[in-house]
């Protein structure tokens, strides 16, 4: 059967018209979906009954189960969700002053194989659709009772590798009958597949672009990130220069900080001038050191070394707080676990 939460507006309407309803009760189905966040074809009282039991034989609604929520002392909560074919996900909530961040899983279990991340190691199973990314915002909503403000395609997976999902996913979390979140509240991550972020370039969508970078040479990024081996930096590079031209955005990019590994100054350096003129921030992450990992954090004074010197040289950098450490939801252990 049919997720109805993979449809957009416009994509539902078309679905109705076939089964000869007016496009009308498309909208009465996103509110009954997205603001009242029913978890029933029954609740839908404002439709016939007729169309209730055709809907029902035709389309599933897609509710997760929670099957553990683990709390930080600092508010943030780490879900695992139960995705109703024997596998789960987990999905990160964040909270700040600005607002709810709300940190969601594009697969289940990812192919790209960075060194030193906790999905790496866990076999690829499947894409997450558009329905399966968008419920994993809808339960956590109903279960804070409070609405998410910004999306961060972080979780376990390569949202670039699971294109037409996650950009589908955005255009239903963005529609103002939809989620409606703000793009500009919305970041996609990618470790770096170039062709996609032409095609993203083209989307006319204006969500923030995250950059996995992590390092500045390719001899130091392929040995953290094997996907450095296809498209290399300076491909990389040019693909971002290509895309702030093209959408007028700044990029973001990552850059996890592992000691004695890509942290002195000389680094720091070599990432000035390979990031130099180009509107960008980059985010500096504390190593978050996986099982078995061969990556160790950095010290706080060199974080905060690197940091002074990007700075210093024109390059707006900072360093993301740790939130959730003491649940493992710090790029620790975000992993899906199969219990079937
Ligand atoms: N596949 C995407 C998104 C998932 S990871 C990507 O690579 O961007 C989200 C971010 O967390 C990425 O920047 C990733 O490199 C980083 N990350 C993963 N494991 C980490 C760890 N152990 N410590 C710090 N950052 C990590």
């Amino acid at each position: 059967m049919k997720n109805i939460k993979d449809y957009k507006l416009e994509d539902l309407k078309n679905e109705l018209k076939e089964i000869g309803e007016k496009p009308f009760r498309a909208e009465q189905i996103f509110k009954w979906i997205y603001d009242e966040k029913v978890e029933s074809f029954d609740q839908m009282t404002n439709l016939s009954l007729e169309l209730r039991e055709k809907l029902k034989n035709n389309y599933t609604i897609c509710n997760f189960n929670i099957l553990k929520k683990q709390e930080s002392k600092d508010g943030t909560i780490k879900y695992l969700f139960d995705v109703l074919d024997g596998n789960a996900i987990e999905t990160v909530l964040m909270r700040y002053h600005h607002g709810n961040s709300i940190c969601v899983s594009s697969q289940i279990g990812c192919k790209m194989g960075c060194k030193f991340c906790a999905s790496t190691g866990i076999d690829f199973i499947r894409n997450l659709s558009g329905g399966e990314i968008i419920e994993q915002i809808i339960k956590v909503e109903q279960d804070i009772k409070e609405k998410i403000s910004n999306v961060v395609f972080m979780g376990i997976g390569e949202p670039l590798d699971n294109y037409e999902n996650v950009v589908n996913a955005i255009r239903i979390i963005n529609h103002p009958k939809g989620l409606n979140i703000g793009a500009r509240h919305i970041s996609i991550s990618t470790s770096g597949l170039v062709p996609k972020i032409y095609k993203l370039a083209e989307e006319n969508i204006q969500c923030t672009l995250s950059i996995s970078l992590h390092a500045t040479n390719n001899k130091k990024r392929s040995i953290m990130m094997p996907v450095n081996e296809v498209y290399p930096i300076e491909q990389l590079i040019i693909a971002c220069k290509d895309y702030i031209k093209a959408t007028n955005r700044r990029i973001s990019f990552e850059y996890a900080l592992a000691k004695d590994n890509n942290d002195n100054l000389e680094d720091a350096k070599e990432l000035v001038k390979l990031l130099r003129g180009m509107i960008c921030h980059v985010n500096l992450i504390p190593i978050n050191k996986i099982e078995n990992g061969k990556f160790d954090k950095s010290t706080n004074e060199n974080i905060i070394k690197f940091r002074d010197y990007l700075n210093a040289h024109g390059i707006v950098a900072t360093i993301r707080r740790e939130l959730g450490s003491d649940i493992d939801a710090a790029c620790r252990s975000i992993k899906k676990k199969k219990f079937a």
